[in-house]
């Protein structure tokens, strides 16, 4: 089969929904030759059957706001493929989910699990609630309504949840408290849990860090290192703010933060007391950037990306598709070597052509931000066993995956002395996934 046969199918059958039609051209366009190659995967349908969620659970999740008003947003959990595990995935609450939003992201995540080597399934929800402007009491009453109706279809076994953006400590807090109480069981349901109940060491870290170690590889591989590189970072977020910190502790210079008001540029790099403070001005104060910018003595760019700042390595941590085309030409017009995806298809199919074009060492988020899922299935270990593993044990658990995700890219990706990151990850996601479906027979 042809890609754009496959892609036509796909777009009629799935009207309005572009984020998850360009998930699925970026993966079919790598994966379509390998299973033209081997028919057994052709024969079987495995492609359009992969593209299908198993189910969607769609809900009306209804509040109370703090002037006694009551509002209602939209739920949904993508259930997208459990071949090869308990369906795991995030939950996201920012005003710009739609359903579109949420497949691309669990399909995303089907084959990044696959990439980890542990046992988990592709999932992903959340819902169209902003918590950015709701005091927390509305966020608990939101979290508690939310989990009433979706803790009928989750459980350590079935579907495990976690955060993503818009879902942090406290959201899960709210969201994990109220699945014992309407469970009355103790049991790791949800992953990204505070280290007093049941959370994982490295688990806040593990995206952040990854993403680092994952860039660290590539750059070994060509028997080079991050130290001294100039790198910009997108985003001050959770993935964003421990990217940041890896970086700096392994010898780079981290010149940009930003969020949704704009950038920050400090030319002679952040120091790590400025990132532990933007941890807190994010986490604890849920302030923004432009806010910071006086006290930290770097200049303020409102409403504007950070890729026309000169960079050798650029780690973008924000959201998906925030390099564009443009943003792409230049940053290889200024010497970018290597773009290590932190946040979710953060680079649209253009951008990411360009890349190819250029042999640059890129990295696609279903490889490079799979730390973060890893460390939540070594959650879902540890609560199973009912211990838990120093810092130190889950940090080098979380090194040794993400040099086996690397070696896996190698091993499906190499063109000569070029590696393509994205045919890499995709085939040797793909491979684990449909050889599992194939087991099961037509399903
Ligand atoms: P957070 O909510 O902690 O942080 C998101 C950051 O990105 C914030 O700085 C936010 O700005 C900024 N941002 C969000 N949307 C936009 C936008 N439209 N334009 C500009 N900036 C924006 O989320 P995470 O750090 O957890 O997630 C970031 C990315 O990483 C997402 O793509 C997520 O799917 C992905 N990811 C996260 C994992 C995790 O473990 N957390 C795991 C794997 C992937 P502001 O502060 O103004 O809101």
């Amino acid at each position: 089969m042809e890609l754009n046969q496959f892609m036509q199918g796909l777009e009629r059958r799935n009207p309005g929904q572009p984020e998850f039609h360009q998930a699925v051209r970026e993966f079919a366009s790598k994966v379509l030759p390998f299973v033209n190659e081997h028919p057994q995967y052709a024969k079987a349908s495995i492609l359009e059957r992969m593209t299908e969620p198993d189910r969607i659970v769609i809900f009306r999740v209804c509040w109370e706001d703090d002037e006694g008003s009551v509002r209602v947003n939209r739920g949904w959990r993508v259930q997208f493929n459990n071949s090869i595990g308990p369906y795991k995935g995030g939950l996201r609450f920012d005003k710009s989910v739609t359903l579109s939003v949420l497949k691309f992201l669990g399909f995303e995540q089907v084959f990044k699990n696959s990439l980890t080597t542990l046992p988990m399934g592709g999932a992903k929800g959340g819902s169209d609630f902003n918590p950015k402007d709701k005091s927390d009491a509305e966020v608990m009453r939101f979290c508690q309504s939310f989990m009433t109706e979706l803790h009928l279809h989750i459980g350590e076994d079935t579907d495990v949840p976690a955060g993503d953006i818009g879902v942090g400590a406290r959201e899960v807090g709210y969201l994990f408290g109220q699945y014992k109480r309407l469970r009355n069981e103790f049991v790791g349901a949800m992953t990204g849990k505070g280290l007093a109940y049941g959370g994982s060491l490295v688990r806040t870290e593990a995206t952040g860090y990854g993403a680092v170690y994952m860039a660290r590889e590539m750059l070994a591989k060509r028997n080079e290192s991050i130290e001294g590189r100039t790198c910009v970072v997108s985003g001050s977020g959770n993935v964003a703010q421990y990217a940041a910190e890896k970086l700096l502790e392994l010898g780079g210079k981290v010149v940009t933060l930003s969020d949704r008001g704009g950038f920050l540029h400090m030319p002679g790099g952040f120091t790590s007391e400025q990132i532990a403070a933007v941890i807190d001005l994010k986490t604890r104060q849920r302030r923004s950037l432009a806010d910071w910018a006086a006290e930290c003595g770097c200049e303020h760019y409102a409403g504007e990306r950070p890729w026309r700042v000169p960079c050798e390595l650029a780690f973008p941590c924000a959201t998906q598709n925030e390099i564009e085309i443009d943003d792409a030409r230049t940053l290889l017009k200024n010497g970018c070597q290597l773009v290590s995806e932190g946040a979710n298809m953060p680079t649209d199919f253009d951008a990411a052509m360009l890349f190819e074009e250029a042999r640059i060492l890129h990295a696609p988020s279903k490889a490079a931000n799979a730390g973060g899922v890893a460390i939540s299935g070594l959650e879902m270990t540890q609560n199973s066993m009912r211990l838990s593993w120093t810092r130190d044990e889950v940090d080098q658990r979380l090194q040794g995956i993400m040099r086996r995700i690397h070696e896996q890219c190698v091993e499906y990706g190499s063109e000569g002395d070029w590696i393509d990151y994205f045919k890499g990850a995709n085939v040797a996601g793909f491979i684990k996934v449909a050889d599992a479906m194939l087991a099961y027979g037509v399903l």
